[in-house]
């Protein structure tokens, strides 16, 4: 199978007409300046060169403010300088993400011109009262024009949601991706709320009106979440923001975080309570006290199943007096596993 590669270029808050309460788009992004075709072109020249193009599927992703929202004159300047890549081979696909109300048929018509295959939509919450809170813009009716229009347009659809948004519950989270999963989408990301410096959120966070997840909630809402989206086949390709000087622990000089959720590994936080509960599940169905598991994965999987820092092994001991041994097989498809218990107390 080719590896898969990204080659991101941020295009910062101009498009956004927007200015939902949690965004900062300038910190998120990493780059105060205007994107031009001289950088994008840099920017993908360069990753091409560190990049070993046999067997690799690469594609060049238009990340950051709202990309179809801008000028329609820098949507095609940066999309024509993209384009370059894909007519000569290096560069087998573009993707762009936006907002919902940002769709239209001539729209879709430009990103297909230039060989645009994904689109990803910033959704963030299928309650209309949460998204008006958020001051998002659009409604969630936005959403399902939106997605219904990239799929019909034979666009491979990607959604974005948030977890810990301001008045947004549990059941407010879980009912988002049921709603998403009916829009069919092929991958979502799920982020976790971050209050960042200079925005309304870290206003409301002053004032005590608003309090963040903490990162133990932030991981049970997530596994469920993963686990609903895995379910229907949905590819969860990210949980979490990615760690950059501007996104990373608050406790950094450079950090423009102020509270909430920031882990460096969250997804790996997620992925291992997943394991754990697969563990666990498994040793509670048995009516014998189990002294020792041995779990058998792929060896992508295994410090997923170890957990971070162990935690899945120590927690294991600490409440239920269990060994856990771990054995890695290739020939295990990665998420499977064989769970065995190998020693109980009555051996
Ligand atoms: S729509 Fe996106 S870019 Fe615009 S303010 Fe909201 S989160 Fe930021």
């Amino acid at each position: 199978m080719k590896k898969q590669y990204i080659i991101p270029i941020f295009v910062p808050h101009l498009g956004c007409p927007n200015d939902c309460i949690f965004c900062n788009q300038k910190s998120i992004s990493g780059q105060k300046n205007e994107m031009t075709k001289e950088k994008a072109d840099k920017i993908i020249k360069n990753y091409l060169k560190s990049m070993n193009k046999e067997d690799a599927q690469i594609e060049i992703a238009f990340f950051g403010g709202s990309f179809t929202a801008i000028p329609e004159e820098k949507q095609e300047e940066l999309l024509q300088v993209a384009y370059q890549y894909v007519k000569n081979g290096d560069v087998e696909s573009i993707r762009v993400s936006t907002r919902p109300d940002a769709i239209s048929k001539p729209i879709l018509r430009r990103l297909k011109k230039y060989g645009v295959k994904t689109i990803e939509l910033g959704v963030q919450s299928a309650n209309d009262y949460i998204l008006k809170r958020i001051n998002r813009g659009h409604t969630f009716a936005d959403v399902k024009k939106a997605s219904k229009m990239i799929r019909w347009n034979g666009f491979r659809l990607g959604h974005q949601m948030m977890v810990g948004l301001p008045e947004s519950t549990r059941l407010d989270e879980i009912n988002t991706a049921k709603q998403l999963i009916k829009l069919k989408p092929k991958m979502v990301r799920i982020y976790p709320t971050l209050v960042i410096k200079n925005t309304k959120l870290e206003k409301d966070y002053e004032e005590g009106t608003y309090k963040p997840l903490s990162i133990v909630q932030t991981v049970e809402i997530c596994k469920d979440l993963v686990r609903m989206f895995a379910d229907k086949n949905i590819d969860v390709i990210r949980v979490g923001l990615q760690t950059t000087d501007e996104i990373s622990d608050p406790n950094n000089e450079k950090s423009e975080v102020v509270a909430g959720p920031f882990h460096p590994a969250l997804r790996q936080l997620v992925e291992s309570a997943m394991w754990y509960d697969a563990i666990v599940g498994k040793i509670k169905k048995l009516n014998v006290k189990v002294k020792e598991v041995e779990v058998t994965v792929n060896p992508i999987d295994a410090n997923n199943v170890i957990g971070h820092k162990k935690e899945n092994v120590l927690k294991l001991k600490d409440t239920y007096d269990v060994d856990l041994v771990l054995k890695q097989d290739k020939k295990v498809k990665q998420g499977k596993s064989k769970i065995e218990v190998t020693k109980t107390y009555t051996d």
